[in-house]
């Protein structure tokens, strides 16, 4: 959409006609989805080559993740499946944290649709989750100051609380939503949470068209079990969005369906809303692939393949809406490499032909 163009001046690697993007597949079932994203753009033509890095979960240092950093910057855009971390040293940070802090991706947008056709605890969803990506609590400055006592911040800062309200309005006018909720606990996190709402409600009037509001998280959670299709953009801090955007696939299908984007000024990450690794199901041709393609055709439209992830996202809607091939997360008995196989099957009829 034009706004995440202005917003981010991407600084896309182009060899020949071909963008070359990171792929970071991550732990649990991340890799048997990128084999298929691999596979899916083989057969839709998409002019990608992927540097793959692979991070050691074990590692007690930093090497692989400062590669693959690295290489984002060359590329300037990524795909990624949820890396692992086993340390529990604090000196040890969460590899994909410390990914969205060093490259400054300030917002993770995720727009929760109903998928027709799919088992829902709510039908006809259409709610955009616009979340901090880079502060709040997940700032990852923790101590023990005294045996027994832990200390955690959350750091929540004028200009970076600006810029993700900035965004979502920005966001909101371009794509003609309505409304605005900014989630907060200001009642309790005076300060913190304040600041995020002050700032929201600042942006906010420079936007009358839209229509603002603010909602306490507690309140905000059990609204959308009860009723969700009072909300269209939802601002929030980091935490929040992560709870938020979880039960928010919940009520839609899962885990398994939905795709995040990660953007900041400079650089772009695709992957599944939820952030899951999937240990449990990895290695049994069950993972839901859906998630992970919609992530890479959002990463398509990005690099401006409009046609290639226009191809793609039929070949997704027509397997999943109408053919009903699910996998086990969605009450179904195909497996992985069923949908991938119909997602291709649809792909070769498909009449949209880019080259
Ligand atoms: P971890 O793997 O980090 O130990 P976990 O196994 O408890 O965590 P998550 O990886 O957080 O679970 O995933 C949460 C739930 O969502 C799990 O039940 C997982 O099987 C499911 N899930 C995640 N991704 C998918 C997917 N692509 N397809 C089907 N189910 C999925």
């Amino acid at each position: 959409t034009p706004v995440i163009k202005k917003i981010t001046s991407i600084p896309i690697a182009l060899y020949g006609g071909r963008n070359a993007v990171t792929m970071l597949p991550g732990g649990g079932i991340g890799p048997e989805l990128m084999s298929y994203v691999k596979e899916v753009f083989k057969y839709a033509g998409a002019p990608v080559d992927f540097e793959i890095v692979d991070i050691d979960a074990k590692a007690e240092d930093n090497i692989d993740l400062e590669y693959a950093i690295t290489s984002i910057k060359r590329n300037g855009v990524a795909i990624k499946g949820n890396i692992e971390t086993k340390s529990k040293s604090s000196e040890v940070l969460s590899r994909n944290v410390a990914i969205r802090n060093e490259l400054d991706l300030y917002v993770n947008i995720l727009h929760v649709k109903s998928y027709p056709g799919v088992p829902a605890r709510q039908k006809d969803i259409d709610i955009v989750i616009i979340r901090q990506n880079t502060e709040g609590e997940y700032a990852m400055l923790e101590h023990e100051s005294i045996d027994g006592v832990v200390e955690s911040m959350k750091v929540v800062t004028e200009s970076n609380s600006e810029r993700v309200a900035r965004f979502a309005f920005e966001w909101a006018k371009a794509n003609g939503r309505k409304k605005i909720t900014t989630i907060h606990k200001a009642n309790i996190m005076k300060l913190s949470d304040g600041l995020f709402l002050d700032t929201s409600q600042k942006i906010a009037k420079e936007y009358p068209e839209i229509e603002h509001n603010e909602m306490i998280i507690d309140n905000c959670c059990m609204q959308l079990v009860s009723k969700p299709h009072q909300f269209d953009v939802m601002i929030m801090t980091n935490l929040y969005g992560s709870i938020v955007s979880n039960v928010v696939c919940g009520l839609i299908g899962g885990a398994g369906l939905l795709s995040g984007k990660n953007y900041g000024d400079h650089y772009a990450i695709f992957e599944p809303a939820t952030r899951n690794t999937g240990k449990a199901i990895a290695g049994k041709n069950v993972a839901n692939p859906i998630a992970m393609l919609s992530a890479s055709v959002d990463m398509l439209e990005h690099l401006g393949h409009n046609q290639h992830a226009k191809m793609i996202q039929r070949a997704i809607y027509k397997t999943v809406c109408e053919d009903k091939i699910h996998t086990p997360d969605l009450g179904g008995t195909a497996t992985s490499t069923d949908v991938v196989q119909k997602i291709i099957d649809h792909i070769l009829q498909s009449d949209i032909r880019p080259w």
